[in-house]
């Protein structure tokens, strides 16, 4: 608490003393844009795997295994990890990991990978207890934020101006959070993580879900968001990238770790365009810009 304290003290607008947060807040016009972040959840149980379901004592691990299904976590979860953009209106979008993991479908993956015995046999022998259920072990997970009631979502045709993003403007915020990571027992990477930047004319979010199976398939679940200054919704745009490995033989395998530099040369699989509106609290009336 004392050491918060003091990191949160020598937080100044202009002095060049920066430590890192645990949590922070930035407005912008009717909006304000915050986080937290802590360390990963713990991989035991704090109360001897006495925890009950709903009970307020409940410890955080058993919270998620309670919520979700999932007869495996990724390796780090970042329960704390939490970013929210909220208007004065009440609407609220959020990006926190429960809700991305709630969509992790508890069902066998459809994907042949010759070392996915041999991941499911490791993770098997450090949980006897337990029978494993076949499980999406890639995490893979088709989140999109979380938006409250003050805030109505619809399909559009309007896209995100990229141009107008690439546009050089003062950065006022800027800030990423991993809301989990797994290593996929060392034959890859399934990640998912948000950053946000805020300017002059609005702002501006990308969630990325990134997994790459080795010498097998790399998907990227991209979800933008963007708002510009004066309007009254958030534009937000879905896109499912992926390729087989074996599709991606013109590319430099250097390339298959970095998701910004792969992205380009996975195929969209789909695509969704939405505009999410800002509703008035007591009424459906959409806010004036
Ligand atoms: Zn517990």
């Amino acid at each position: 608490m004392e050491m918060k304290q003091i990191i949160q003290t020598q937080k100044t607008d202009n002095g060049p003393v920066r430590l890192p947060l645990d949590n922070e807040s930035h407005s912008f016009d009717d909006w304000t844009i915050s986080y937290t972040k802590s360390h990963i959840l713990k991989s035991v149980c704090t109360n001897d795997n006495k925890c009950v379901a709903g009970e307020p004592n409940c410890c955080e691990l058993c919270v998620y295994n309670f919520a979700l299904e999932l007869p495996h976590l990724p390796d780090m979860v970042f329960h704390k990890n939490v970013l929210v953009i909220s208007h004065k209106s009440g609407a609220r979008l959020e990006f926190n990991p429960m809700d991305a993991l709630k969509l992790v479908r508890n069902e066998k993956l459809d994907l042949k990978v010759a070392c996915s015995d041999e991941w499911k046999g490791s993770r098997q022998a450090a949980d006897t207890q337990e029978k494993v259920k076949p499980f999406d072990w890639s995490f893979t997970t088709e989140y999109t934020g979380t938006v409250n009631d003050g805030i109505r979502v619809e399909k559009t045709d309007q896209k995100i101006d990229m141009f107008k993003l690439m546009k050089r403007e003062p950065i006022h915020f800027y800030h990423d959070l991993t809301l989990f990571e797994d290593e996929l027992h060392d034959h890859g990477i399934s990640v998912l993580s948000v950053k946000v930047r805020v300017m002059p004319s609005g702002f501006y979010i990308l969630q990325r879900f990134f997994l790459r199976v080795d010498h097998v398939l790399i998907r990227i679940n991209d979800t933008r968001f963007h708002y510009e200054k004066g309007s009254n919704y958030i534009l937000r745009e879905y896109t499912h990238r992926e390729a087989k490995i074996e599709q991606l033989r013109h590319v430099p395998p250097a390339l298959f770790t970095s998701p910004n530099e792969i992205a380009d040369h996975l195929p969209v699989i789909s695509r969704i365009n939405e505009k999410l509106i800002i509703v008035a609290n007591d009424s459906e009336q959409e806010v004036s810009s």
